[in-house]
């Protein structure tokens, strides 16, 4: 059994990781902290376990905690992940936010420490192989665009995965065709231009979560890669095996691909 404490425990995120810690036979939930709500009783979150929310991560030292999960926020993140380097704390952490400074900072710290770390921005493991496919479709295709299409409250655009995704696209071939526009009757019709000039679409859409569709044309053929997030459970699998692996991954690692081998 991994000893598990999870940073954030109140949180959207926190609650359905420590849902699913209390769920997987092979992990044992041990503490939970979020300081705004210390002393709050995870039942009255509705989650099964007669544990008391801390307020600080010296509860994970006195609870013997192997693996930190955290999903909070970015500074508190920060330095939650700090922490658990100097104190030999295995952290896994979704917490969105982070330069690329950051990550240089805390694969020092981690390099540094007894314990490692696991960092990905996207825990969905379905989102990650449509990266990977993305990517290895690419140099086959002269032609991609990228949408992406998210609930109705996110205020940010485009995703970080859709980037991401244009990103690793790019890298993986040089070969794009200018975009053939010259007219344009509404502002923003052929989306935002990203990596290779790939063009990037971003839905805003009551009722959905998070769904990506990279669109690959070629002459006679397309190819269409869509992954689809119905809701946070769908992150679950991945920040699983990320607590279950971290043990095995000296230092830093960044996403979920070498975990899944690809
Ligand atoms: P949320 O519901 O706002 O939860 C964040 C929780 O962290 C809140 O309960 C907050 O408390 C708590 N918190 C703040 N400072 C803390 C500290 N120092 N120590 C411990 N807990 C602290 O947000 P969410 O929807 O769960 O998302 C959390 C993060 O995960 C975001 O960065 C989001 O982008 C990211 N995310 C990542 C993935 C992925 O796959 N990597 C997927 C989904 C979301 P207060 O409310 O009192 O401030």
């Amino acid at each position: 059994m991994i000893r598990v404490g999870v940073f954030g425990a109140a949180g959207r995120m926190g609650a359905m990781v420590c849902r699913a810690v209390l769920e997987d036979p092979e992990l044992d939930l041990v503490a939970a902290v979020d300081p705004m709500h210390s002393g709050l009783d995870l039942r009255q979150l509705g989650v099964e376990a007669s544990l008391q929310m801390a307020r600080h991560a010296s509860a994970f030292e006195d609870a013997d905690v192997e693996v930190a999960v955290d999903f909070t926020v970015v500074d508190a993140a920060r330095e939650n992940i700090t922490w658990c380097a100097e104190h030999g704390i295995h952290a896994v952490v979704g917490t969105t936010g982070f330069t690329p400074a950051d990550l240089d900072d805390f694969r020092a710290q981690f390099e540094a420490s007894s314990a490692n770390a696991v960092i990905a921005p996207n825990f969905a493991i379905g989102a990650v192989l449509m990266l990977r496919f993305a990517e290895l479709a690419a140099p086959w295709f002269e032609t991609a665009e990228v949408i992406e299409l998210h609930h109705d409250q996110k205020i940010d655009a485009p995703s970080g995965t859709a980037l991401h995704t244009v990103e690793r696209m790019a890298a993986a071939s040089s070969n794009w065709a200018p975009d053939p526009t010259t007219t344009t009757v509404i502002d923003g019709a052929r989306g935002g231009v990203a990596a290779g000039g790939i063009h990037v679409h971003s839905v805003r859409l009551r009722g959905l979560v998070a769904h990506e569709e990279v669109l690959l044309g070629t002459t006679g053929q397309s190819l269409s890669i869509r992954h689809d997030s119905y809701d946070r459970t769908s992150f679950m699998p991945g920040v699983m095996l990320a607590v279950k692996s971290v043990v095995d991954r000296p230092g830093l690692t960044v996403g979920l691909d070498p975990l899944l081998d690809l």
